[in-house]
């Protein structure tokens, strides 16, 4: 699958992460995670750190999937409002989701302090902006579902965010339980700090293109003809599910980003809290370390890489457009852009544990716009499923 196109921001600041071997034999391992991106570099986290031996493999050049094309902003809020997810699946499920999502944000702060990494992590405040008057009585709605379940937000009107952020709205959604990080960067920080401390092995350019199910496990099979026995084996492909998968659980979007020269530090807005509104299209907007811009958004509903590539320099153009609009006297300029595929569930969650039809196989797809919250939620609940401990199996099972 295509998966971006351009040049994502965090390959170039970076550089390209060291490689690793290809598979060239036959091995043996107790778990096999297939994919080296976000998700699959935290499966491995949880279960290297709790003694269990395992393997990545990865088709393409190690972290190079979707992984360096996110604009990777954590949010505890996910696609769906509350209140709406509340209407699909009921109000304890939609609120123990979010809470997770919250959870999930504070674990991975702890998890970079206890490996001595940074992935360029700093918490944030967050803006949600009504867009209009239908997006003002949305985050009403929204404001009382969250605040009856504990979860931390302020309601802030016109006043108050004139006053406070020169915005220009009706109404807003703080809080200040948000974070940012450099994925790409984190992500192979992970994988190195394991490789070196519980000798986690890593393949790239290793395509598994068959999985045979025994009774006491898996046989992997790669492009090149080789095998790797293991216990289980965890399916983290990012959006390219469609081979380990017999279902399909997500539709897929296109999206756009792009990143401006640095500005500097007086220009930008208060607390550099990250933004996103109600409108749709939205644009999402954060900083950088390195004091740019990043904004992202005008999303298409469709999964074709020309036809999404075509639409890159115009989708530029309206990015800016829109943040001018919102920030009048912020003036930025282009310094990359990029466009990636995306996949929304219906609910806007993941899917994550086993599958009746896929035994001694745990799946971590963590779709839709909190990508990386649901990367770590998996990561926990995979480690506890292989360590046979109570976990949340119902939330995010398939055929939920
Ligand atoms: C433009 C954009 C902006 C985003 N912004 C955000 C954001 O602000 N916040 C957020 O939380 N999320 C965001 N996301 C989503 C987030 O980036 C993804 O959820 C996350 O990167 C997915 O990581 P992953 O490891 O699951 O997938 P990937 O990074 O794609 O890794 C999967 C890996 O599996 C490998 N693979 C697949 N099939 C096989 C196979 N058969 N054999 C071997 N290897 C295989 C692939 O080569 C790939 O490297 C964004 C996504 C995009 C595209």
């Amino acid at each position: 699958m295509d998966l971006k196109s351009g040049l994502p921001f965090w390959l170039i600041k970076n550089g390209l992460a060291k490689d690793y071997d290809t598979l060239d034999e036959n091995t043996e391992t107790e778990v096999l995670i297939i994919g080296s991106g976000i998700t699959g570099a935290l499966v491995a986290h949880f279960l290297c750190e709790a003694g269990v031996k395992c393997v990545i493999a990865d088709k393409r050049m190690a972290s190079t999937g979707s992984t360096t094309a996110s604009t990777a902003q954590l949010q505890y809020e996910i696609d769906v409002y509350l209140h709406e997810l509340i209407e699909i699946i009921g109000e304890e499920k939609a609120a123990k989701a979010y809470k997770m999502c919250l959870e999930s944000i504070f674990t991975l702060q702890k998890i970079i302090g206890q490996m001595g990494i940074d992935g360029e992590f700093e918490m944030k405040s967050c803006l949600n902006l009504a867009s209009d008057k239908t997006g003002a009585n949305t985050l009403r709605r929204e404001y009382k579902a969250r605040k009856k379940h504990g979860l931390p937000c302020e309601l802030l009107d016109k006043k108050q965010l004139k006053e406070k952020f020169n915005i220009d709205r009706e109404l807003a959604l703080y809080n200040d339980c948000s974070a940012i990080i450099d994925t790409f960067k984190l992500c192979t920080q992970i994988l190195e700090y394991h490789k070196k401390k519980s000798g986690l092995k890593v393949y790239s350019h290793t395509e598994i293109v068959s999985i045979e199910h025994k009774r006491n496990g898996i046989v992997a099979l790669t492009q090149k003809g080789n095998s790797i026995k293991a216990k289980k084996v965890v399916a983290a492909p990012g959006y390219e599910s469609e081979n380990l998968l017999d279902e399909k659980v997500m539709r897929l979007h296109s999206t756009y980003v792009l990143v401006s020269k640095p500005i500097k530090e007086a220009t930008f807005w208060n607390e550099k809290c990250l933004i996103w509104e109600t409108a749709r299209p939205y644009i999402y907007i954060r900083s950088t370390a390195d004091n740019r811009v990043m904004v992202g958004g005008f999303d298409e509903p469709f999964y074709d890489p020309k036809r999404r590539d075509k639409l890159m320099a115009r989708k530029n153009s309206y990015i800016l457009k829109r943040f001018h609009k919102l920030f009048p006297d912020i003036q930025i300029e282009t310094d990359f852009y990029w466009c990636g595929t995306f996949g929304e569930t219906k609910d806007g969650l993941p899917f994550i544990g086993e599958h009746e039809n896929h035994p001694n196989m745990y799946f971590a797809l963590g779709y839709g716009g909190n990508g990386i919250t649901f990367s770590v939620i998996a990561a926990e609940i995979i480690r506890d499923l292989y360590l046979g401990k109570k976990t949340e199996t119902e939330l995010f099972a398939f055929g939920r």
